[in-house]
């Protein structure tokens, strides 16, 4: 038993399939052997080159700038919405706190009148009781006073309520002005490339329907295994597919080929299509 590879040293087994043994192209595992024009072949690159514009203009409607643009002011947005209901929360409840505040005051005032009115009155003759009364009227007016207070502070703390209301309200409008405006850019980009999209769609049809159905299924296969690239040209002897130049071997095998035989990339698998510019 001689070595695996006459290249490799004795015993030693490549990763790889030996390039000397290789198959030849029209024997690529799970695929019967395919005839085509040369042509229909080439149509066959023009239908590449309308996906890769097409995949391209996919990429570009999902990754559009306003995307994250808008995603952000949405953001903000939610936010801002957020503060400003808890600012009209605080400016409504510290409305409610000063009404009652300044009943509070009312009452105090009211007795304090009522008292002052019986003092005036003439009616309270006993030393004791006059006594008390003025008491009172003094202690009420100090109650008044404090009451005063906290309705002022009150009422400080529901116009800083206000106050911060109106600024976020103002900083809601812009920001939902930015979103309108965002959107609209958004929209617009979205409804050219759609438009693009379907021009490119209908040309692939129309290319598409000129190359024969069997060689268009083989493409469609691989393009869904090799990431979007089913048919790659052969350029200067190499792979456009998978960039790699084709050994001697290969080489001869390709100009050993028949015009009409549909041939793979022995590297990546995708069909190799050859124009005038393959370097046989
Ligand atoms: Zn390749």
């Amino acid at each position: 038993m001689g070595p695996a590879h006459p290249r490799l040293p004795y015993g030693h087994r490549p990763l790889d399939r030996p390039r000397g043994v290789r198959r030849p192209f029209h024997r690529h595992p799970g695929s019967p052997e395919l005839n085509a024009e040369p042509a229909d072949q080439i149509r066959l690159l023009d239908v590449q080159a309308l996906d890769v514009r097409l995949s391209q203009l996919a990429h570009r409607r999902r990754t559009l700038p306003e995307h994250a643009e808008i995603q952000t002011l949405e953001a903000d947005l939610a936010q801002l919405r957020d503060l400003l209901v808890a600012a009209q929360t605080e400016e409504s409840d510290t409305a409610r706190e000063q009404t009652k505040a300044e009943q509070d005051v009312d009452q105090v005032r009211q007795r304090a009148a009522r008292d002052q009115q019986r003092l005036d009155s003439g009616a309270v003759t006993s030393p004791r009781d006059l006594e008390n009364l003025q008491h009172e009227i003094v202690s009420l007016a100090k109650r008044q006073g404090d009451l005063e207070d906290v309705v002022l502070e009150i009422m400080e703390r529901r116009e800083s309520a206000q106050e911060r209301a109106r600024e976020l309200a103002g900083r809601v409008e812009s920001v939902e002005a930015k979103l309108t405006d965002a959107a609209t850019r958004r929209d617009n980009a979205v409804a050219e490339l759609d438009q693009e999209v379907a021009s490119l769609t209908k040309e692939r049809e129309v290319v598409s329907a000129s190359v024969p159905a069997d060689l268009m299924k083989l493409y469609e296969k691989l393009r869904v295994q090799q990431g979007g690239v089913g048919a790659a040209r052969l350029h200067q002897r190499r792979c456009e597919g998978c960039r790699l130049e084709l050994n001697i071997t290969e080489v001869n095998d390709v100009r050993a080929a028949a015009p009409d035989q549909v041939l793979r990339c022995e590297n990546c698998g995708r069909i190799l299509v050859r124009t005038p510019d393959s370097g046989l």
